[in-house]
C-alpha cells in the first residue's frame, strides 16, 4: 500500500495537530507480532508495543479477526440495551479474579476516575460525609483527566492547570512509615500502582503492599491497584496484585485490555460495587460491542496459548541478558521490573557528560531498528509484547549494546 512520506505527515502534524506530543520522527504504518513497519519500509522490532497496549503483538490474527467480525454485525448500541460481547467479557475477566463486578470505559484515566467516584461513593454510604480522601504515591501516573491527574502525585503534569480538585494527599513511593501516616480514618482509598510504570519502573516491596491492605482493613479505607499498565499478563500474571498475596477491593485496567483497540475496565468487589445504581456513572462508548469483541479475544488467546507461562520463560531470559549486559556495560547501574516490564537505568549528565542519555538511546535505538522508550532522562523502559521469542530479545540487547558503546564512547 501507498503511504505519504514520513517527511509528509511530519508537516501534516505540525500544521494541524496540537503540539501535546514529542513524537519521534517516524511514521509507522503496519505491524505484525513484534515488528512495525515504517512509511519507508524500515522494520523495526517494537519494545514498546504502543506502551504496552498491542500486548499479544500487532495484528495479532485472533484479535483482527474477532473485530472484523463484530464490525459488520453491530459496532454500538449504547448501554441503554444489553450488550452480549459485554457480559461474557465481565464474566471472563471476573473468573480470572476475586471481583465481583466489572465496569467498563475506554481508557486508563476514565477507569481511575470511575474508581475514585466509586471509592468517594463507598466511603459516604458506608462511613458518612467525613472520608473521602485518596491517599497516592509520588512518581504515580494514574492519567491526565483532572481527577486521575489530582491522583498523579507528579508537579510537572499538574502544573498550569489548577484549582485541582481537592482531597488527595501524597506519599512517597514504598515507604512505609509515611503511608502509616496518610492513611486515617479520613481516607476513603489508597490508589496504587504495583510497579510504577510511567514514573521509572519502579516495583511495589511486597511488605508495603502488604502493609497498606492491613492499614485499609484498619481504617475501613478501600485498597485500589490501578494496573493500567501492570494488567492483562504483563508481569508474568494476569495481574500484578497478584504477585504480593493481597487482595484489592479493586482495580483498573486498559492499555492491552482490547489488545489494541480502545478499552477500559474498573473491576471491584461486590460489596463495593454495589454503590454504584443506575445513574450514578456512565460512558457512552463504555463496553461497547466492538470494544468487548477485541478484548474477549485477548484474553482467550492469553489463556487458550500459555501466553502468562510464556511470558514468565522469556523475561528470565530477558533478565539474564540484561543482567549479562550490565556486567559489559559500567554505564547501566540498575535493571528494574518484573515480567515484561523493565527499566534499564543508566549513568546520568553528571556522570558521563552525556546530556538526556535515556532519550539518546531511544533515538540511535530507532536508528538501529529497535523502538523503545525513556520514561526519565535515565531510564529506558521495555515493554516488548508477551508473544516475544529469546529470538527477539537476543536481537534487542545485541542493538541495546551496540548503541550503548556509541551513546558513552
Ligand atoms: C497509561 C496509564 C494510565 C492512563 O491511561 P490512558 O489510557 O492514557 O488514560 C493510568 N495509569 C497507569 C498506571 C498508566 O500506565
Amino acid at each position: 500500500m501507498e503511504h505519504l512520506r514520513t517527511e509528509e505527515v511530519e508537516i501534516l502534524t505540525k500544521k494541524h495537530l496540537m503540539n501535546t506530543y514529542g513524537r519521534a520522527g517516524i511514521s509507522l504504518t503496519e505491524g505484525s507480532g513484534a515488528r512495525v513497519r515504517d512509511a519507508e519500509g524500515r522494520e523495526y522490532l517494537d519494545f514498546v508495543s504502543g506502551i504496552a497496549v498491542c500486548g499479544l503483538g500487532h495484528c495479532h490474527p485472533r484479535v483482527v479477526a474477532a473485530i472484523r467480525e463484530q464490525a459488520g454485525r453491530l459496532m454500538h448500541c449504547s448501554n441503554l440495551y444489553h450488550i452480549e460481547a459485554q457480559a461474557l467479557l465481565a464474566k471472563m475477566l471476573l473468573e480470572d479474579s476475586p471481583f465481583g463486578k466489572a465496569f467498563f470505559c475506554n481508557s486508563g484515566t476514565e477507569a481511575n476516575e470511575a474508581a475514585i467516584k466509586l471509592a468517594r461513593k463507598y466511603a459516604r454510604v458506608k462511613h458518612g460525609d467525613a472520608r473521602c480522601e485518596i491517599v497516592t504515591a509520588l512518581k504515580s501516573f494514574h492519567g491526565r483527566t483532572l481527577g486521575s491527574l489530582t491522583a498523579t502525585g507528579q508537579p510537572k503534569y499538574q502544573k498550569d492547570f489548577g484549582p485541582l480538585p481537592a482531597g488527595f494527599t501524597y506519599v512517597p513511593f514504598n515507604d512505609i512509615s509515611a503511608m502509616e501516616r496518610a492513611v486515617t480514618e479520613k481516607t476513603a482509598a489508597v490508589l496504587i500502582e504495583p510497579i510504577q510504570g510511567e514514573g521509572g519502573i519502579h516495583v511495589a516491596d511486597e511488605k508495603y503492599i502488604r502493609r497498606a491492605r492491613e492499614l485499609c482493613d484498619e481504617t475501613g479505607a478501600i485498597l485500589i491497584m490501578d494496573e493500567v499498565q501492570t494488567g492483562m499478563g504483563r508481569t508474568g500474571k494476569m495481574f500484578a496484585f497478584q504477585h504480593f498475596g493481597i487482595v484489592p477491593d479493586a482495580i483498573t485496567l486498559a492499555k492491552s485490555l482490547g489488545g489494541g483497540f480502545p478499552i477500559g475496565a474498573l473491576l471491584a468487589k461486590d460489596e463495593v460495587a454495589e454503590v454504584f445504581t443506575p445513574g450514578t456513572h456512565a460512558a457512552t462508548f463504555g463496553g461497547n460491542p466492538l470494544a468487548c469483541a477485541a478484548s474477549l479475544a485477548v484474553l482467550k488467546t492469553i489463556r487458550e496459548e500459555g501466553i502468562l507461562d510464556h511470558v514468565v520463560a522469556v523475561s528470565r531470559f530477558l533478565f539474564k541478558m540484561l543482567e549479562e549486559l550490565k556486567g559489559r556495560c559500567p554505564q547501566i547501574t540498575e535493571i528494574r521490573g518484573r515480567g515484561l516490564m523493565v527499566g534499564i537505568e543508566v549513568l546520568g549528565r553528571s556522570d558521563t557528560g552525556v546530556e538526556d542519555p535515556a532519550k539518546l538511546i531511544c533515538l540511535q535505538c530507532a536508528r538501529e531498528g529497535l523502538l523503545v522508550n525513556a520514561v526519565t532522562d535515565t531510564t529506558v523502559r521495555l515493554l516488548p509484547p508477551l508473544i516475544i521469542g529469546e529470538a527477539e530479545v537476543r536481537e534487542a540487547v545485541d542493538i541495546m549494546e551496540r548503541v550503548m558503546t556509541t551513546v558513552f564512547g
